[in-house]
């Protein structure tokens, strides 16, 4: 094989606030070859990730920040192109940590073989990847639903949060969802099955949690903090668990972040509030995939992929998460 020219996006300054293309760099150089025991891969789908955001400050966090000068850290899937392992060959496809660029050499140890037969690519960074692990896990495993019970979950029509709302309908819970805007709620609630959406843009949060959720809160599945956090704490219900899975609304503060003011409710309530990292539970992620497959080959789980077209655009793309602008999962269709 000639040697391919990879692209890569590469962290060149920490971001203030919002990211901007200014923080990145974007170079071409030949691909470089595989060690023993290593393997080509040629990206074919990039995900984009809230987390990415957290990744770029040089901050202690449960991975090390990127360092300046570093290919931006991303989930990935592609094809291997070259393989100098025994049990790898090209033409099998792997997702793993690649990054944003075109080809990565990666370690075996750090890919997962997969199957583009058995599901479309883009389906492993979603519901069968890194976010249908958290959400399966996160819900299940700290939430732990129980039939009738009210589970509210905020970027509900997200890669995570929409997943959420499905599952707790599945084990017989009601989902109640928070999004932004009237196009959004009506697919939480009239495609994916959610019993209540609460257009968090234009609905008064408050008294729409109240009205969806008469009996108070038992689950309540964080992806944003913030106001959010705070308006769900009030109405929880006796022994709710809060699952602290991210606060989107506060990642790109320049002042710190802004805590829970009603925090005591948990006190009031006997409630619990956990925070928690999908990576802690690669171990089981086998039981995750396969219950998840099963559900969406029954057509109990739907899943939404919003894929924009080139590396090139990633600076502006990665945005869209932080502006609402995605509709799904995001990623970017690569080469
Ligand atoms: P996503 O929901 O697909 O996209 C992000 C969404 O967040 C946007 O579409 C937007 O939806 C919403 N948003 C953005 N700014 C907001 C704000 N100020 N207030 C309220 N909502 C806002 O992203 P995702 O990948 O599923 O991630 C969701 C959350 O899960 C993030 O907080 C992420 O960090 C977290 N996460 C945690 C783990 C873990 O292991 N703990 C793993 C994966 C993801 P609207 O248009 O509805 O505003």
């Amino acid at each position: 094989m000639n040697t391919p020219i990879n692209r890569q996006w590469k962290l060149t300054a920490r971001p203030v606030g919002m990211v901007k293309r200014s923080d990145f760099t974007f170079e071409s150089a030949p691909a470089a070859e595989p060690a023993e025991g290593q393997i080509l891969v040629r990206n074919h789908y990039i995900s984009l990730d809230p987390a990415m955001r957290g990744w770029m400050n040089d901050v202690r966090s449960y991975v090390p920040p990127i360092k300046l000068g570093e290919v931006m850290r991303a989930g990935a899937v592609g094809e291997v192109v070259a393989s100098r392992h025994p049990a790898w060959h090209e033409g099998d496809h792997a997702v793993g940590v690649f990054g944003v660029q075109d080809f990565c050499v990666a370690d075996v140890a750090g890919a997962q073989k997969v199957d583009p037969k058995l599901a479309p690519l883009p389906l492993y960074l979603s519901a069968l990847g890194m976010p249908g692990m958290t959400a399966y896990f996160g819900l299940l495993d700290i939430g732990n639903p129980q039939p009738g019970q009210t589970v509210v979950v905020s970027a509900a029509s997200g890669a995570v949060g929409a997943l959420v709302g499905q599952i707790a309908r599945i084990k017989g819970a009601r989902a109640v969802g928070l999004a932004g805007g009237p196009a959004k709620c009506r697919y939480v609630t009239e495609e994916l099955g959610f019993d209540g959406c609460i257009d968090y843009k234009h609905d008064d949060i408050g008294k729409g949690l109240s009205k969806a959720c008469p009996n108070g809160i038992d689950v309540y599945f964080d992806n944003v903090g913030g106001e959010i956090l705070d308006l769900c704490l009030a109405r929880l219900a006796r022994k709710a668990r809060v699952i602290i899975c991210g606060a989107i609304s506060q990642y790109n503060n320049t002042g710190g972040m802004d805590g829970p003011k009603n925090y005591l409710s948990l006190l009031v309530n006997n409630a619990r509030m956990e925070g928690f990292v999908v990576f802690n539970y690669a171990a089981r992620y086998g039981e995750g995939m396969k219950d998840m497959a099963a559900w969406l080959q029954a057509g109990k789980l739907k899943s939404r992929e919003d894929i924009v077209d080139g590396i090139e655009t990633f600076p502006e793309t990665l945005v869209k998460l932080f502006t609402g602008e995605n509709f799904g999962k995001l990623m970017i269709k690569a080469i």
